[in-house]
């Protein structure tokens, strides 16, 4: 008999779950070993609920972004077609996880994002891969479409949400909360922009439900920046501000999708001021030892907000998905602590003692 040194490593969204994924067969696999993100339990918003609040960690992902998970399996796809470039519109995510897939697969990366809007990890990140990367005057809405004509007119494959390839891969978030959990949460709650991911979690839930593998499906309440809320007004926003940019989205594009998984799962989409994101931002970091870009603790934002305005979440069992890594976004993170060294002294115990109010 062989003996089994090897311990189980992860092998990636499409791996993992090809014969769950709606890919067309003979796809290959391009990955960075995406996916199996930490669950993390945390206390402080389990104490405060009085339920069990987990937390989806998905800045762990290979880029720092769930964007990975739908993107091993749309760059996949596009190697099978045959795709000698691929594009996308961008508010920072998509592009930096775009263009490292891209790098893996041999592919050209072309990256349009919003003049000025995109957070400096970000743009590194994109950089770094080999994207060209275009700045685009005007918003998301206008890259976003941009891209669909580029791909439309030229030989160049969209891999936004748009592509329902993505959605493919992003639903595989779902399966492993239920993995772990052993069955679906109650609630599901998480930031929306351009609503590709709530598609996703939806369409993952259902599918799990649908094969046994899971009792229920939980209530998906989605939370969107004041600055950026058209699915909370249902109106388009035509100039979206908010300091998280990666839900600075005025018009998105799953917009019927995310209507249907609030509406069949009995959910809802609320707003959040920029104020309350950041706060939740700065909580999460220093009460969790989790540190988010400023969009993705619109979860956490949203069921602080929820406590406030009287709903329970008692006995419940919550999942929120943190979207991203702080990392990425050191700027926004900073604002409002003025110098971040304000305290010098001398190379001496006593002196860094005192300063420090020990003893
Ligand atoms: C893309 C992104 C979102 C928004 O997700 P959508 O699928 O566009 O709704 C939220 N947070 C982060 C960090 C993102 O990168």
């Amino acid at each position: 008999m062989r003996s089994s040194t090897a311990t189980h490593q992860w092998r990636g969204v499409i791996e993992e779950y090809r014969p769950l994924l709606a890919i067309p067969e003979g796809t290959p696999t391009v990955t960075l070993g995406e996916g199996g993100t930490p669950l993390v339990r945390s206390a402080w918003l389990s104490y405060a609920t009085g339920g069990e609040v987990w937390l989806k960690v998905e800045g762990d992902n290979p880029t720092g972004s769930f964007k990975d998970r739908g993107m091993t399996t749309a760059i996949s796809v596009a190697v099978l077609e045959g795709a000698r470039a691929v594009v996308c519109a961008s508010t920072g995510n998509t592009s930096a996880s775009m263009a490292a897939y891209a790098a893996r697969a041999g592919l050209k990366p072309l990256v349009l994002v919003p003049e000025g809007k995109i957070a400096a990890g970000k743009m590194a990140q994109a950089i770094m891969h080999g994207a060209q990367v275009i700045m685009v005057r005007g918003n998301f809405d206008d890259c976003l479409r941009l891209s669909r004509a580029l791909a439309d007119h030229y030989p160049v494959a969209l891999v936004n949400s748009v592509n329902p390839i993505r959605l493919e891969g992003q639903k595989t978030a779902a399966f492993e909360i239920v993995d772990r959990l052993g069955d679906a949460p109650d609630f599901h709650l998480l930031p929306v922009g351009n609503a590709g991911n709530i598609s996703a979690y939806w369409l993952g839930y259902r599918q799990y439900a649908d094969l046994g593998r899971a009792t229920r499906r939980p209530v998906m309440r989605a939370y969107q920046a004041e600055g950026a809320a058209p699915l909370v007004t249902g109106q388009p926003f035509p100039r979206p501000e908010t300091k998280a940019t990666a839900i600075r989205i005025g018009n998105p594009a799953s917009w019927r999708l995310a209507e249907q998984a609030a509406a069949e799962s009995g959910g809802r989409f609320r707003s959040l001021t920029d104020d309350q994101i950041l706060t939740a931002q700065r909580e999460l970091a220093r009460r969790d030892g989790v540190f988010v870009e400023p969009a993705s603790a619109a979860g956490v934002a949203g069921l602080l907000q929820d406590l406030e305005l009287g709903d329970s979440y008692a006995g419940a069992t919550v999942a929120i998905t943190v979207t991203g890594h702080g990392l990425k976004d050191t700027a926004t993170a900073l604002e409002g602590f003025g110098d971040l060294v304000d305290t010098v002294v001398d190379a001496d115990v006593d002196a860094a003692a005192a300063a420090a109010g020990l003893g």
